[in-house]
């Protein structure tokens, strides 16, 4: 699946927009330069807290997790201008770090966290004790049956309060929820919204920064299907990213040329 052009005007992140009807792509850039930087911040620092100097490293941030059995993780970078016409660079993990959603130096999630976390507490329980419950019942029986079916609705049912949460945002000043973009059939796979490209494009678009390029690759141990591996450069996920990021870069191109950017 990996595409052979090396060339920057690689097509990186994009997908269809329900709204337009066009496709809406973000390219490399030199955001890849910035990106080796980065690698090679990790590879001397083995941590990944940016700001803190050596003596205040929180252990949380090693990057020794990557390596082991949780596996490693992908990283983003994407290169903006600033309404003065400066460069900002914006950078993001996929998912959460360690436990932790937010990080400084990093782009937060498209999700208010406090809310998020009052949801996992109430509910996560509740699947545990249904999970002990499960172990204890004979396989296939009546009682079997109903605790499976009572731990399918509760994850569902959460599911569906985590994805009211995320708030996606994009260039023509629009906002709307992640279940009303996602375009894909089948329901909408477990951590959408969480890569690199949709917590890096909703900073830009609320900071009002335009996007030049954009970047993201893997860091740490290989992942189980051995789809990706460390230091390599992967173009947006198409399961989760490609039907949401269409949205998400809509009215980018009439920015860029608005203000003479090519
Ligand atoms: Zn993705
Ligand atoms: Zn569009």
């Amino acid at each position: 699946m990996q595409q052979k052009k090396t060339k920057n005007e690689e097509r990186i992140a994009g997908g269809p927009c329900l709204d337009c009807g066009m496709e809406h792509s973000l390219s490399a850039g030199d955001a890849r330069s910035h990106c080796r930087q980065l690698m090679q911040f990790l590879e001397n620092e083995q941590r990944i807290d940016l700001l803190a100097s050596p003596g205040q490293a929180d252990p949380r941030l090693s990057t020794a997790s990557l390596f082991g059995k949780s596996r490693g993780k992908m990283f983003g970078i994407m290169v903006c201008r600033a309404a003065d016409g400066s460069e900002r660079i914006l950078r993001a993990f996929s998912g959460q770090y360690n436990g932790l959603w937010e990080l400084p130096g990093w782009s937060p999630p498209l999700f208010d966290v406090g809310t998020f976390t009052r949801i996992y507490v109430d509910i996560e329980p509740r699947i545990k004790q249904l999970g002990r419950e499960l172990e204890l019942a004979e396989h296939g029986s009546s009682q079997w049956r109903d605790l499976t079916q009572r731990r399918r609705q509760i994850s569902r049912q959460w599911m569906q309060e985590i994805h009211a949460l995320y708030l996606l945002h994009n260039f023509r000043g629009q906002q709307r929820l992640l279940s009303d973009v996602f375009g894909g059939s089948g329901g909408i796979p477990t951590g959408t919204g969480d890569c690199c490209a949709p917590k890096l494009l909703n900073q830009a678009v609320k900071e009002k920064l335009i996007p030049l390029g954009l970047a993201e690759f893997y860091w740490g141990r290989e992942n189980a299907s051995q789809t990706r591996q460390h230091s390599r450069f992967h173009p947006s996920c198409a399961s989760k990213c490609v039907p949401i990021l269409g949205f998400m870069l809509c009215g980018l191109e009439a920015v860029t040329k608005q203000h003479g950017i090519l």
